[in-house]
């Protein structure tokens, strides 16, 4: 782990990963392969993550104890679900000293700075973050060294926040590939409610609707999910911990676009019902637009970089001429 050759110096003496699961582990290997901390110790609740994470070599030490692994961390990251944080939070809080910095990396940041801050010592800075990049796959064999690469992450620091551990932590962001965006926590909050939470909602309800079907169309469902429900049970497979805490801990945001879709829902419901074609014609248009721009911004895919190629240039090209629907 130490900078050999033409390395720069670490930017981190000890990184503690709270949490090697999808993302913990990510960044794990993002920092080992290019030495932007010196050593890295790392904390899961399960033995079993504990002796994954150490045969796969994300980290010098695994400990249960989240304490434990903090100590003597000049950043710690905060790679649990949300739920788990004030408790984690509480446990490290003893244990760090001035200068230390904490960081995370949740789906929602309002709660994730009223869960933590309270419980860090004078000194220490919270800066909280979210790359926004991830898969429906979890645990420590899930992660990969490229997963931040070409992504946004998006920190929220809450006024007052030293600018220099503002800085450290975009460097290492910034270092594993991604691209830097400052908001208020509320306003992250309200985006990716609409950008994330919503469409899991929404996957989670389709598939759910159709689990509850007859057992003769259930067993349709599956054989002809090639016509669309397949991209909505990729969705729908993500981690239902990780989402409970999302949804319960970004409820007036979620709420609020779901009121949202439920009146759009709502009007082209009525739009089928009384035959106004030029209405779906018109939506489905605009929508079409709104694929291109993200294919265009490189936001389309997986995450997976295997998928890259398939959503390279080309595939934005076609899309924006004149493809016809299957
Ligand atoms: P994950 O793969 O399920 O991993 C969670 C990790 O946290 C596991 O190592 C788990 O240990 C550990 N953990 C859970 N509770 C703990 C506790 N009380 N104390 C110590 N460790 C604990 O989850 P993930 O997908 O990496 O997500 C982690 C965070 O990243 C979440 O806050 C999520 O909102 C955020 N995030 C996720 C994505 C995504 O697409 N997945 C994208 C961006 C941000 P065990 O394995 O031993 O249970």
């Amino acid at each position: 782990m130490s900078g050999s050759g033409k390395r720069p110096a670490p930017l981190f003496e000890r990184l503690a990963l709270i949490g090697m699961g999808l993302i913990g582990s990510s960044l794990a290997r993002a920092v080992a392969r290019r030495g932007l901390a010196r050593s890295i110790a790392g904390c899961a609740r399960s033995q079993a993550t504990r002796d994954k994470a150490l045969e796969l070599g994300l980290a010098e030490a695994m400990f249960e104890d989240p304490a434990a692994a903090a100590e003597g961390a000049d950043l710690v990251m905060l790679c649990t679900p949300l739920g788990a944080y004030a408790a984690v939070a509480q446990a490290i809080g003893p244990q760090l000293t001035p200068g230390t910095i904490v960081s995370d990396v949740g789906s929602v940041k309002q709660a994730a700075i009223r869960d933590v801050g309270p419980q860090l010592p004078d000194g220490v800075d919270f800066v909280p973050g979210h790359p926004v990049a991830g898969t429906e796959h979890s645990g420590p064999e899930a992660g990969f060294a490229e997963l931040f690469e070409d992504r946004w992450c998006i920190l929220t620091p809450p006024p007052g926040t030293d600018a220099g551990a503002v800085e450290k932590v975009s460097a290492l962001w910034r270092a594993c590939g991604s691209t830097i965006a400052i908001m208020e926590p509320a306003h992250h909050d309200k985006v990716l409610a609409i950008t994330s939470h919503l469409p899991h909602l929404i996957a989670y309800t389709i598939v759910g609707t159709a689990t509850n079907l007859e057992e003769s169309e259930r067993a349709e469902v599956v054989k002809f999910s090639a016509s669309g429900f397949r991209d909505f049970t990729r969705i729908a497979a993500s981690d239902p911990i990780m989402w409970r805490d999302i949804f319960l801990n970004n409820r007036d945001a979620v709420l609020e676009m779901l009121q949202r879709f439920n009146e759009d829902i709502t009007a082209l419901q009525r739009a089928i019902r009384w035959g106004e074609g030029e209405v779906l014609e018109a939506l489905f248009r605009r929508t079409r637009e709104i694929r291109s721009g993200v294919i265009e911004a490189h936001q389309a895919g997986t995450f997976d970089t295997r998928e890259r190629e398939k959503f390279g240039p080309e595939e934005a090209a076609r899309d924006k001429g004149s493809r016809r629907e299957k």
